[in-house]
Protein backbone atom coordinates (compact mmCIF):
# COMPACT_ATOMS: atom_id res chain seq x y z
CA UNK A 1 0.00 0.00 0.00
CA UNK A 2 1.38 3.28 -0.93
CA UNK A 3 1.13 5.50 2.39
CA UNK A 4 -0.60 8.77 2.25
CA UNK A 5 2.78 10.19 2.76
CA UNK A 6 3.85 9.64 -0.35
CA UNK A 7 1.08 10.85 -2.25
CA UNK A 8 1.22 14.19 -1.02
CA UNK A 9 5.02 14.73 -1.84
CA UNK A 10 3.86 14.08 -4.96
CA UNK A 11 1.02 16.67 -4.50
CA UNK A 12 3.79 19.33 -3.06
CA UNK A 13 5.27 19.30 -6.21
CA UNK A 14 2.16 20.59 -7.71
CA UNK A 15 1.47 24.18 -8.69
CA UNK A 16 -1.71 24.59 -6.77
CA UNK A 17 -2.40 27.56 -9.71
CA UNK A 18 -1.62 24.36 -12.22
CA UNK A 19 -3.60 21.39 -10.92
CA UNK A 20 -6.02 19.88 -12.83
CA UNK A 21 -8.93 17.50 -12.83
CA UNK A 22 -8.16 14.27 -14.59
CA UNK A 23 -10.04 10.42 -14.58
CA UNK A 24 -10.33 8.30 -17.24
CA UNK A 25 -13.06 8.41 -20.32
CA UNK A 26 -16.33 6.61 -19.24
CA UNK A 27 -19.06 6.12 -16.55
CA UNK A 28 -19.36 9.64 -15.31
CA UNK A 29 -16.47 11.69 -16.89
CA UNK A 30 -18.56 14.71 -18.84
CA UNK A 31 -19.79 15.34 -15.49
CA UNK A 32 -16.99 15.29 -13.58
CA UNK A 33 -15.11 17.49 -16.47
CA UNK A 34 -17.83 19.49 -16.78
CA UNK A 35 -17.99 20.46 -13.20
CA UNK A 36 -13.98 20.83 -12.79
CA UNK A 37 -14.51 23.29 -15.91
CA UNK A 38 -16.82 25.46 -14.14
CA UNK A 39 -14.65 25.67 -10.82
CA UNK A 40 -11.61 26.49 -13.04
CA UNK A 41 -9.55 23.92 -13.18
CA UNK A 42 -7.90 22.33 -16.27
CA UNK A 43 -9.04 18.85 -16.98
CA UNK A 44 -6.92 15.80 -18.33
CA UNK A 45 -8.90 12.58 -20.02
CA UNK A 46 -7.49 9.32 -20.13
CA UNK A 47 -9.30 8.11 -23.37
CA UNK A 48 -8.91 5.22 -26.01
CA UNK A 49 -9.00 5.88 -29.49
CA UNK A 50 -12.51 4.66 -29.84
CA UNK A 51 -13.89 7.00 -27.58
CA UNK A 52 -12.28 10.30 -28.42
CA UNK A 53 -14.61 11.49 -31.17
CA UNK A 54 -17.72 11.01 -28.30
CA UNK A 55 -15.29 12.91 -25.38
CA UNK A 56 -14.09 15.67 -28.10
CA UNK A 57 -17.58 16.24 -29.18
CA UNK A 58 -18.70 17.99 -26.13
CA UNK A 59 -16.88 21.86 -25.76
CA UNK A 60 -18.32 22.66 -22.43
CA UNK A 61 -17.58 19.05 -21.03
CA UNK A 62 -14.59 17.72 -23.34
CA UNK A 63 -11.06 16.95 -21.65
CA UNK A 64 -8.62 20.12 -22.44
CA UNK A 65 -5.55 17.64 -22.75
CA UNK A 66 -6.25 13.66 -23.76
CA UNK A 67 -3.65 11.20 -22.80
CA UNK A 68 -4.27 8.19 -25.10
CA UNK A 69 -4.51 4.58 -24.06
CA UNK A 70 -5.07 1.41 -25.89
CA UNK A 71 -6.79 -0.01 -22.65
CA UNK A 72 -7.94 1.32 -19.79
CA UNK A 73 -5.76 -0.22 -17.32
CA UNK A 74 -2.72 0.92 -19.09
CA UNK A 75 -3.23 4.04 -16.55
CA UNK A 76 -1.32 1.86 -14.39
CA UNK A 77 2.05 2.37 -16.54
CA UNK A 78 4.53 4.28 -15.85
CA UNK A 79 4.37 6.03 -18.84
CA UNK A 80 0.87 7.07 -17.95
CA UNK A 81 1.46 7.63 -14.77
CA UNK A 82 4.27 10.10 -15.28
CA UNK A 83 2.22 11.97 -17.96
CA UNK A 84 -0.26 12.23 -14.97
CA UNK A 85 1.99 13.48 -12.60
CA UNK A 86 3.46 16.29 -14.95
CA UNK A 87 -0.38 17.43 -15.97
CA UNK A 88 -0.58 18.21 -12.18
CA UNK A 89 -3.15 15.81 -12.01
CA UNK A 90 -5.73 14.83 -8.81
CA UNK A 91 -7.65 11.89 -10.73
CA UNK A 92 -11.69 11.62 -9.58
CA UNK A 93 -11.76 7.78 -9.11
CA UNK A 94 -15.44 6.53 -10.51
CA UNK A 95 -16.89 3.57 -10.90
CA UNK A 96 -14.97 2.40 -14.74
CA UNK A 97 -11.71 3.66 -12.86
CA UNK A 98 -11.85 1.16 -10.06
CA UNK A 99 -13.79 -1.57 -12.41
CA UNK A 100 -10.63 -1.38 -14.90
CA UNK A 101 -7.67 -0.79 -12.80
CA UNK A 102 -8.69 -2.64 -9.59
CA UNK A 103 -9.06 -1.21 -5.98
CA UNK A 104 -5.72 -3.43 -4.70
CA UNK A 105 -3.58 -2.28 -7.92
CA UNK A 106 -4.78 1.53 -6.58
CA UNK A 107 -3.94 0.97 -3.43
CA UNK A 108 -0.53 -0.41 -4.00
CA UNK A 109 0.66 0.63 -7.32
CA UNK A 110 -0.76 4.27 -8.56
CA UNK A 111 1.48 6.59 -7.25
CA UNK A 112 -0.86 9.82 -8.80
CA UNK A 113 -2.66 11.69 -6.09
CA UNK A 114 -6.48 10.60 -6.06
CA UNK A 115 -9.47 12.60 -4.76
CA UNK A 116 -11.02 11.01 -1.39
CA UNK A 117 -9.70 8.30 0.29
CA UNK A 118 -8.34 5.52 -1.58
CA UNK A 119 -8.62 3.01 1.48
CA UNK A 120 -12.70 3.27 0.82
CA UNK A 121 -12.38 2.01 -2.34
CA UNK A 122 -10.77 -1.09 -1.28
CA UNK A 123 -13.71 -1.34 1.07
CA UNK A 124 -16.49 -1.06 -1.52
CA UNK A 125 -14.86 -4.05 -3.28
CA UNK A 126 -15.76 -6.29 -0.76
CA UNK A 127 -19.29 -7.83 0.22
CA UNK A 128 -18.37 -9.17 3.52
CA UNK A 129 -17.07 -5.84 4.07
CA UNK A 130 -19.73 -3.64 3.00
CA UNK A 131 -21.95 -5.63 5.10
CA UNK A 132 -19.73 -5.29 7.99
CA UNK A 133 -20.03 -1.35 7.22
CA UNK A 134 -23.38 -0.92 7.18
CA UNK A 135 -24.42 -3.17 10.26
CA UNK A 136 -21.73 -0.33 11.90
CA UNK A 137 -23.99 2.39 10.37
CA UNK A 138 -27.07 0.79 12.02
CA UNK A 139 -28.46 0.42 9.09
CA UNK A 140 -31.10 -2.33 8.18
CA UNK A 141 -29.62 -4.95 5.96
CA UNK A 142 -31.15 -7.95 4.03
CA UNK A 143 -30.32 -11.50 5.69
CA UNK A 144 -27.89 -13.45 4.26
CA UNK A 145 -27.76 -17.64 3.60
CA UNK A 146 -24.57 -19.23 4.14
CA UNK A 147 -25.47 -22.66 2.32
CA UNK A 148 -27.85 -22.94 -0.25
CA UNK A 149 -29.75 -25.64 2.10
CA UNK A 150 -30.75 -22.70 4.47
CA UNK A 151 -32.85 -20.77 1.27
CA UNK A 152 -36.24 -20.65 2.72
CA UNK A 153 -37.73 -17.28 1.04
CA UNK A 154 -36.51 -15.22 -2.52
CA UNK A 155 -33.23 -14.83 -2.81
CA UNK A 156 -30.78 -13.43 -4.94
CA UNK A 157 -27.95 -14.81 -5.87
CA UNK A 158 -24.35 -12.22 -6.25
CA UNK A 159 -21.35 -12.95 -7.62
CA UNK A 160 -18.54 -11.22 -6.20
CA UNK A 161 -17.11 -8.17 -7.76
CA UNK A 162 -19.65 -8.46 -10.67
CA UNK A 163 -20.73 -5.06 -10.19
CA UNK A 164 -23.59 -3.91 -12.64
CA UNK A 165 -25.32 -7.23 -11.85
CA UNK A 166 -24.22 -9.25 -14.36
CA UNK A 167 -24.87 -13.42 -13.91
CA UNK A 168 -27.27 -12.42 -10.99
CA UNK A 169 -30.18 -14.42 -10.67
CA UNK A 170 -33.25 -15.23 -8.70
CA UNK A 171 -34.07 -18.68 -6.84
CA UNK A 172 -36.35 -19.67 -4.42
CA UNK A 173 -35.27 -23.52 -3.02
CA UNK A 174 -31.53 -25.30 -3.03
CA UNK A 175 -32.73 -27.27 -5.90
CA UNK A 176 -33.77 -23.86 -7.94
CA UNK A 177 -30.42 -22.64 -6.92
CA UNK A 178 -28.55 -25.65 -8.14
CA UNK A 179 -30.54 -25.86 -11.38
CA UNK A 180 -29.97 -22.17 -11.80
CA UNK A 181 -26.19 -22.57 -11.10
CA UNK A 182 -25.11 -25.28 -13.01
CA UNK A 183 -26.97 -23.73 -16.40
CA UNK A 184 -24.91 -20.30 -15.63
CA UNK A 185 -21.47 -22.17 -15.76
CA UNK A 186 -22.68 -24.25 -18.65
CA UNK A 187 -23.58 -21.03 -20.94
CA UNK A 188 -20.37 -19.72 -19.35
CA UNK A 189 -22.31 -16.77 -17.70
CA UNK A 190 -20.10 -17.65 -14.90
CA UNK A 191 -16.92 -19.31 -14.22
CA UNK A 192 -16.58 -22.89 -11.99
CA UNK A 193 -14.43 -20.75 -10.29
CA UNK A 194 -16.66 -17.63 -9.62
CA UNK A 195 -19.50 -20.02 -8.52
CA UNK A 196 -17.75 -20.79 -5.43
CA UNK A 197 -17.89 -16.90 -4.14
CA UNK A 198 -21.40 -15.81 -4.62
CA UNK A 199 -23.66 -13.67 -1.93
CA UNK A 200 -27.01 -15.33 -1.22
CA UNK A 201 -29.26 -12.47 -0.08
CA UNK A 202 -32.80 -12.27 0.65
CA UNK A 203 -34.44 -10.42 -1.94
CA UNK A 204 -36.16 -6.96 -0.73
CA UNK A 205 -39.50 -6.34 -2.88
CA UNK A 206 -40.46 -2.90 -2.76
CA UNK A 207 -38.61 0.22 -4.77
CA UNK A 208 -35.44 1.08 -4.78
CA UNK A 209 -33.76 4.33 -4.43
CA UNK A 210 -29.45 5.14 -4.96
CA UNK A 211 -28.90 8.50 -2.70
CA UNK A 212 -26.07 10.52 -3.68
CA UNK A 213 -23.90 11.74 -0.69
CA UNK A 214 -21.04 14.31 -0.39
CA UNK A 215 -19.00 14.29 3.03
CA UNK A 216 -17.20 17.29 3.48
CA UNK A 217 -14.44 17.99 6.06
CA UNK A 218 -14.47 21.94 5.63
CA UNK A 219 -17.86 22.54 5.85
CA UNK A 220 -19.55 23.87 9.29
CA UNK A 221 -16.67 25.62 10.47
CA UNK A 222 -14.46 22.56 10.14
CA UNK A 223 -16.70 20.45 11.76
CA UNK A 224 -17.73 18.70 8.73
CA UNK A 225 -21.07 17.88 6.83
CA UNK A 226 -22.57 15.23 5.47
CA UNK A 227 -24.69 16.57 1.92
CA UNK A 228 -27.88 14.25 0.66
CA UNK A 229 -27.11 16.03 -3.13
CA UNK A 230 -29.33 14.24 -5.29
CA UNK A 231 -30.74 10.61 -5.97
CA UNK A 232 -31.48 8.06 -9.10
CA UNK A 233 -32.66 4.96 -9.80
CA UNK A 234 -30.58 2.27 -11.72
CA UNK A 235 -32.39 1.05 -15.01
CA UNK A 236 -32.05 -3.02 -15.40
CA UNK A 237 -31.79 -5.08 -18.50
CA UNK A 238 -34.40 -7.21 -18.45
CA UNK A 239 -36.26 -6.67 -15.31
CA UNK A 240 -37.17 -3.33 -15.79
CA UNK A 241 -39.53 -3.93 -18.82
CA UNK A 242 -40.23 -7.45 -18.34
CA UNK A 243 -44.08 -6.63 -17.87
CA UNK A 244 -43.92 -5.91 -21.85
CA UNK A 245 -43.85 -9.68 -22.19
CA UNK A 246 -46.52 -10.83 -19.77
CA UNK A 247 -48.93 -11.08 -22.50
CA UNK A 248 -47.04 -14.00 -24.10
CA UNK A 249 -47.80 -15.93 -20.33
CA UNK A 250 -46.04 -16.41 -17.47
CA UNK A 251 -42.06 -16.49 -17.17
CA UNK A 252 -42.01 -19.76 -16.02
CA UNK A 253 -44.06 -20.85 -19.08
CA UNK A 254 -41.53 -18.40 -21.05
CA UNK A 255 -38.66 -19.60 -19.32
CA UNK A 256 -37.44 -15.95 -18.67
CA UNK A 257 -35.52 -15.21 -15.73
CA UNK A 258 -35.16 -11.67 -14.60
CA UNK A 259 -31.37 -10.27 -15.07
CA UNK A 260 -30.02 -7.03 -13.35
CA UNK A 261 -27.71 -5.73 -15.76
CA UNK A 262 -27.68 -2.00 -15.27
CA UNK A 263 -27.74 0.21 -18.40
CA UNK A 264 -29.00 3.71 -17.40
CA UNK A 265 -30.40 5.49 -14.87
CA UNK A 266 -33.64 7.72 -14.03
CA UNK A 267 -34.71 10.40 -11.95
CA UNK A 268 -36.22 9.35 -8.76
CA UNK A 269 -37.48 11.40 -5.59
CA UNK A 270 -38.64 10.13 -2.40
CA UNK A 271 -40.98 10.89 0.07
CA UNK A 272 -40.20 13.78 2.07
CA UNK A 273 -40.85 11.77 5.67
CA UNK A 274 -38.16 9.25 4.51
CA UNK A 275 -35.85 11.88 4.18
CA UNK A 276 -34.65 12.07 7.35
CA UNK A 277 -34.09 8.24 7.98
CA UNK A 278 -32.12 8.37 4.48
CA UNK A 279 -29.84 11.24 5.49
CA UNK A 280 -29.10 9.82 8.83
CA UNK A 281 -27.88 6.52 6.81
CA UNK A 282 -25.65 8.87 4.85
CA UNK A 283 -24.24 10.64 8.17
CA UNK A 284 -23.99 7.23 9.90
CA UNK A 285 -22.20 5.61 7.51
CA UNK A 286 -20.27 8.52 7.30
CA UNK A 287 -19.34 8.44 11.19
CA UNK A 288 -18.86 4.40 11.03
CA UNK A 289 -16.33 4.96 7.83
CA UNK A 290 -14.33 7.08 9.85
CA UNK A 291 -13.45 4.38 12.29
CA UNK A 292 -13.30 1.33 10.01
CA UNK A 293 -10.81 2.69 7.76
CA UNK A 294 -9.84 6.54 8.74
CA UNK A 295 -13.34 8.10 6.85
CA UNK A 296 -14.81 8.40 3.88
CA UNK A 297 -14.34 11.85 2.00
CA UNK A 298 -16.27 13.19 -1.13
CA UNK A 299 -19.51 11.29 -2.59
CA UNK A 300 -20.62 7.99 -2.09
CA UNK A 301 -23.76 6.21 -2.40
CA UNK A 302 -25.94 4.03 -0.84
CA UNK A 303 -28.07 1.19 -2.85
CA UNK A 304 -31.22 0.38 -0.99
CA UNK A 305 -34.96 -0.75 -1.37
CA UNK A 306 -37.82 0.67 0.29
CA UNK A 307 -40.50 -1.73 1.46
CA UNK A 308 -44.36 -1.07 1.29
CA UNK A 309 -44.09 -1.13 5.08
CA UNK A 310 -41.48 2.12 4.90
CA UNK A 311 -38.57 0.03 5.99
CA UNK A 312 -35.18 0.78 4.40
CA UNK A 313 -33.18 -2.05 3.41
CA UNK A 314 -29.16 -1.19 2.17
CA UNK A 315 -27.60 -4.07 0.63
CA UNK A 316 -24.42 -2.14 -1.25
CA UNK A 317 -21.66 1.06 -0.42
CA UNK A 318 -20.22 2.59 -3.82
CA UNK A 319 -17.57 4.52 -2.26
CA UNK A 320 -17.05 7.07 -4.82
CA UNK A 321 -19.18 9.06 -7.52
CA UNK A 322 -21.66 6.85 -9.29
CA UNK A 323 -23.27 7.61 -12.49
CA UNK A 324 -26.87 7.70 -11.24
CA UNK A 325 -25.04 11.39 -10.49
CA UNK A 326 -25.03 12.46 -14.18
CA UNK A 327 -28.76 12.97 -14.26
CA UNK A 328 -27.66 16.36 -12.94
CA UNK A 329 -25.31 18.02 -14.68
CA UNK A 330 -27.60 21.27 -13.46
CA UNK A 331 -27.71 20.25 -9.92
CA UNK A 332 -30.78 18.72 -8.39
CA UNK A 333 -34.38 19.05 -6.49
CA UNK A 334 -32.01 18.87 -3.02
CA UNK A 335 -28.87 20.35 -4.04
CA UNK A 336 -30.79 23.35 -5.12
CA UNK A 337 -30.96 23.78 -0.89
CA UNK A 338 -27.91 23.72 -0.23
CA UNK A 339 -25.66 26.02 -3.38
CA UNK A 340 -27.46 29.05 -4.64
CA UNK A 341 -25.66 27.87 -8.26
CA UNK A 342 -26.38 24.70 -10.15
CA UNK A 343 -24.10 21.75 -8.53
CA UNK A 344 -23.59 18.64 -9.77
CA UNK A 345 -21.65 15.97 -7.45
CA UNK A 346 -18.62 16.59 -10.33
CA UNK A 347 -19.01 20.26 -9.80
CA UNK A 348 -18.99 19.42 -5.38
CA UNK A 349 -15.56 17.71 -6.38
CA UNK A 350 -13.80 20.36 -7.56
CA UNK A 351 -15.31 22.93 -5.05
CA UNK A 352 -14.15 20.89 -2.42
CA UNK A 353 -10.21 20.74 -4.15
CA UNK A 354 -10.94 24.42 -4.75
CA UNK A 355 -11.65 24.90 -1.16
CA UNK A 356 -8.69 22.34 0.38
CA UNK A 357 -6.47 24.59 -1.63
CA UNK A 358 -7.13 27.61 -0.68
CA UNK A 359 -7.21 26.93 3.08
CA UNK A 360 -4.06 24.57 2.26
CA UNK A 361 -5.82 21.48 3.40
CA UNK A 362 -4.84 19.41 0.83
CA UNK A 363 -3.86 16.23 2.99
CA UNK A 364 -7.92 16.08 4.31
CA UNK A 365 -8.93 15.13 0.71
CA UNK A 366 -6.69 13.39 -1.43
CA UNK A 367 -4.81 10.12 -0.71
P1 LIG B 1 -25.59 -4.83 -6.74
O1 LIG B 1 -24.48 -5.35 -7.62
O2 LIG B 1 -25.50 -5.35 -5.35
O3 LIG B 1 -25.67 -3.34 -6.84
O4 LIG B 1 -26.97 -5.39 -7.33
C1 LIG B 1 -27.40 -5.17 -8.66
C2 LIG B 1 -28.89 -4.97 -8.69
O5 LIG B 1 -29.57 -6.13 -8.17
C3 LIG B 1 -29.40 -3.84 -7.82
O6 LIG B 1 -29.30 -2.59 -8.45
C4 LIG B 1 -30.83 -4.26 -7.54
O7 LIG B 1 -31.71 -3.97 -8.60
C5 LIG B 1 -30.73 -5.76 -7.43
N1 LIG B 1 -30.54 -6.17 -6.02
C6 LIG B 1 -29.39 -6.44 -5.41
N2 LIG B 1 -29.57 -6.86 -4.14
C7 LIG B 1 -30.90 -6.85 -3.94
C8 LIG B 1 -31.74 -7.22 -2.83
N3 LIG B 1 -31.23 -7.69 -1.70
N4 LIG B 1 -33.08 -7.10 -2.99
C9 LIG B 1 -33.61 -6.64 -4.15
N5 LIG B 1 -32.87 -6.31 -5.23
C10 LIG B 1 -31.54 -6.40 -5.14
Amino acid sequence: MIPQKEILKALEAYHPKKMAIGTICSHSALQIFHGAKREGFRTVGICTEDRRELYESYPLARPDVIIPVKKFSDVLSDRVQSELLAENVVIIPHGSFVEYVGAKNLEDQFRVPVFGNRRSLQWESSRKQVKEWLKKSNCLVPKEFKHPKDIDRICIVKFSGAKGGRGFFLTTSEEDYKRKMQEKIQKRVVSAEEAQHVTIQEFVNGVRYYPHYFSSPFENNGKGRVELLSMDKRLESNVEEIYRILAAGTLQELKINPTYVVTGNAPQTIRESLLPELYGMGRRVHESSKKLFGGIVGPYCIECVVTPELDIYSFEISARIVAGTNLYPEGSFLSAYLFKEPMSTGRRIARELKTAITKKALDQVVY
